[in-house]
């Protein structure tokens, strides 16, 4: 790829978002996907999956935080977090700031990321695959969760969207493992939903699985720039449906106690973010 060049994602039929590229720094096909590394002028260092946006440098901040410290100040005592996806470490990065958690679980399928975005994305991790509370396990998160024995307090679902391997993590099949299985009494799962403006039916399949399991399934929603088309939105599921509907001062309480500096995240987005617009509702069906 010359210098200067345009790349256009066009996950979507019909539309796209173009970023100039002054460098592609990596591309490889890893035997499970295409991995692409670009640096750029505006939102700095972009990697791409099979073409689609998987984070930036810019405002990877946003979506990582939020992932992380919303399940995590909902919980009243996570201790045991596994982490399904999320090879770029910024999910890992986040989760270890909660210091009473004591052990990490991380299953991403393709080892090659976790290499690439060490060397070209370091403040992603910032050293976390390193730490000895973290558990790297290199396996497909469907069959990890078909053949877990472990019980975790919050599980966090990073994957790629439901094309290539990331498909299989949004089946009924996978999320019944990953609850019977995985998720430990009063825990709560999130998972990586999609833009609902442009893909909807993610939002309604999730739903009809997750609601199906638990007695409380929801989503709850952020914008990140480069997930283009508005609102990101999280799956949210729990069988304690009191965790999703806790007060900005519970949840500041936790903030205030765990001293954690964030740039998006804090008590009153945290509570906000579960306020769902109408046209997402409506596709809860
Ligand atoms: N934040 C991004 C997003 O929202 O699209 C996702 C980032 S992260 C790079 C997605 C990760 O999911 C990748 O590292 C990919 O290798 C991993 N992944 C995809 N399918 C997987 C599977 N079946 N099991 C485990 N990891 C998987």
């Amino acid at each position: 790829m010359s210098a200067n060049t345009i790349v256009s994602e066009t996950l979507y039929q019909g539309y796209a978002q173009s970023f100039e590229v002054t460098r592609q720094l990596f591309e490889v096909n890893t035997g499970h996907q295409h991995l692409q590394i670009v640096d750029t002028p505006f939102m700095g260092r972009v990697m791409l999956l099979d073409g689609v946006v998987q984070t930036t440098e810019k405002d990877e901040f946003i979506y990582h935080e939020m992932m992380v410290h919303v399940p995590l100040f909902a919980h009243p005592d996570p201790k045991r977090v596994l982490i399904i996806g999320g090879g770029d470490g910024g999910i890992l990065r986040e989760v270890l700031r909660h210091k009473n958690v004591e052990h990490i679980t991380q299953v991403e399928i393709d080892q090659s990321v976790i290499d690439m975005c060490k060397e070209y994305f370091p403040n992603h991790s910032q050293g976390a695959f390193d730490d000895p509370r973290a558990n790297i396990v290199i396996a497909d998160g469907k069959d990890f969760v078909a053949n877990c024995r472990e019980k975790f307090d919050v599980i966090i679902a990073d994957s790629t969207d439901p094309i290539g391997p990331g498909e299989v993590l949004f089946t009924a099949d996978f999320y019944a493992d990953e609850k019977h299985n995985c998720l430990a009494e009063g825990g709560i799962m999130v998972a990586q939903n999609g833009v609902p403006f442009m893909q909807g039916e993610e939002i309604t399949n999730t739903w009809q699985r997750l609601s199906k399991l638990y007695r409380d399934a929801s989503f709850y929603v952020m914008p990140v720039p480069t997930y283009v088309g508005g609102f990101m939105t999280l799956a949210w599921a729990s069988d304690n449906s009191a965790l999703r509907s806790q007060s900005v001062e519970q949840i500041q309480a936790r903030v205030d106690a765990a001293g954690i500096e964030t740039r998006y995240y804090n008590a009153g987005v945290h509570v906000a973010a579960f306020a769902l617009p109408n046209y997402i509702k409506t596709l809860m069906k």
